[in-house]
């Protein structure tokens, strides 16, 4: 069995479904996880903020805004029979009464009612879905995604629980083919409707890739596959054949947009192969991730913005020990992921993305040392596979970069990555001077 997620674009016009159908009916027995359709989870997370600061006038007005005519004329167009349409608008009347009582009847509109709007994108969708499927007489089952994934206290996903929920769920509908269910959506620990954060979708289909153990999962975007840099910033970029997990875990969590950051972990971990496809042009191969080092040595460049440098100095931590621990255990008080790091004999610097509690931590760190902050910055991070290699991959980076100021290199931590951080200012320039030196052999073929 195989996991197709399809991403918001996928799914974000009745004929892109249409398409949809198509992929998933060539394979026999696939799961197929969909995202909203694209859009929607934005408007929803902007009525919520309307909904939480008490404007609940508003909230109704982005309903309406979000619902009509948009979904009406999205589910007309979408079914053909005057069965399938009848039934596509009971669907979509049915999620807009649903949102607004929700709305309406929340004294307050807490954290708890956010939640329950968050998860409408998806559930409109599947069903969407799944009507249409019927009206072409696939064998398609829409699977509730809240009856079998879950997180646990610390928001992490219940692997353990997913498995035992759906395997048996599928064992039930053996007859059927078609697998359809919600990206994103989940219950927590205390069972309430709950989500895998943003851009989870790509979560949910690795997990249920690890749960059933499938012979693949397949990431459906609307580009052909994780590209050797960054395509909004770099004009002559290309896709990359194959990755490893380890790379591309990397490439995700430093700044790639088409997959979600942790995603790659749960196939890694059972060894699935994922495969990156274009629905706009299926016929294109993608990118593919497995286990095999890549072998090229550089294999791509990703960038990661709204980067904060901290850099924590004190007399005291010459020829200390205990001093990192010190400073570690404030990040870890306050949950928050330190990202890069590096050290010197008198002061460490390290990058964090999440500034949440940064005046506590920057206040506490002050307790026993000097602190300096720099905000808006950017990490560089090149990915390949630098065992086999020279150290080419780092001295042509470095000339390639002699023009711009570096703030902070990690080099050596893993054997994947090397990680620069600038000042955002020069990330357009950098990424450019490292995608002509370090991928001048593909160029010339582009
Ligand atoms: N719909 C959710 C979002 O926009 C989840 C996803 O599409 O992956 O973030
Ligand atoms: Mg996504």
């Amino acid at each position: 069995m195989k996991v197709l997620k399809f991403g918001g674009t996928s799914v974000g016009k009745p004929e892109r479904m249409h398409s949809v159908s198509r992929i998933i009916s060539e394979g026999k027995k696939n799961v197929v996880v969909l995202s909203a359709v694209s859009g929607t989870t934005n408007s929803l997370v902007a009525i919520s903020e309307k909904a939480l600061s008490g404007d609940k006038g508003e909230a109704l007005k982005l309903t309406e805004n979000l619902f009509v005519p948009f979904y009406y004329e999205f589910s007309d167009a979408l079914l053909s029979t005057s069965e399938g349409k009848r039934k596509g608008k009971a669907i979509i009347d049915r999620h807009y009464s649903f949102v607004k009582q929700t709305i309406e009847s929340a004294n307050p509109f807490t954290e708890r009612e956010n939640k329950l709007l968050l998860a409408e994108g998806e559930l409109i969708s599947t069903e969407l879905f799944q009507t249409y499927l019927q009206e072409q007489n696939f064998k398609s089952v829409l699977l509730p995604a809240l009856d079998f994934m879950r997180i646990d206290e610390n928001d992490e996903p219940d692997i353990a629980f997913i498995e035992q929920k759906l395997i048996p769920l599928l064992k039930q509908y053996e007859s059927y083919d078609l697998y359809i269910t919600q990206g994103y959506i989940c219950r927590n620990a205390a069972g309430d409707v709950d989500n895998l954060k943003r851009g989870g979708s790509d979560y949910t289909a690795t997990l249920i890739g690890a749960a059933i153990r499938a012979e693949e999962i397949q990431i459906w975007t609307d580009i052909d596959g994780m590209h050797n840099n960054d395509p909004r910033v770099v004009k002559k970029t290309f896709p990359i054949p194959e990755l490893s997990f380890d790379e591309a875990a990397e490439l995700a969590y430093f700044g790639a947009k088409i997959l979600h950051p942790t995603c790659i972990r749960p196939a890694h971990e059972r060894n699935i192969p994922v495969r990156l496809l274009n629905t706009m042009q299926p016929e294109q191969k993608g990118t593919v991730i497995t286990h095999k080092p890549s072998e090229r040595s550089v294999t791509a460049i990703a960038a990661k913005d709204n980067i904060i440098a901290i850099k924590i100095k004190s007399a005291r931590m010459l020829l200390a020990y205990g001093f990192l621990r010190k400073i570690f255990e404030i990040f870890e008080k306050y949950k928050t992921p330190v990202d890069m790091i590096t050290t010197s004999e008198v002061a460490v610097s390290l990058t964090i993305d999440d500034s949440k509690n940064l005046d506590a931590i920057v206040s506490e760190l002050r307790e026993f040392s000097s602190v300096e902050v720099d905000k808006n910055q950017t990490i560089i991070c090149i990915v390949g596979s630098f065992d086999q290699d020279k150290n080419t991959a780092g001295k042509k980076a470095f000339s390639a970069l002699e023009n711009i100021p570096i703030r902070m290199i990690s080099y050596g931590g893993s054997n994947h990555n090397i990680s620069i951080l600038i000042s955002s200012e020069y990330k357009h320039d950098a990424l450019n001077a490292l995608n002509e030196c370090l991928f001048s052999d593909v160029l010339v073929n582009i």
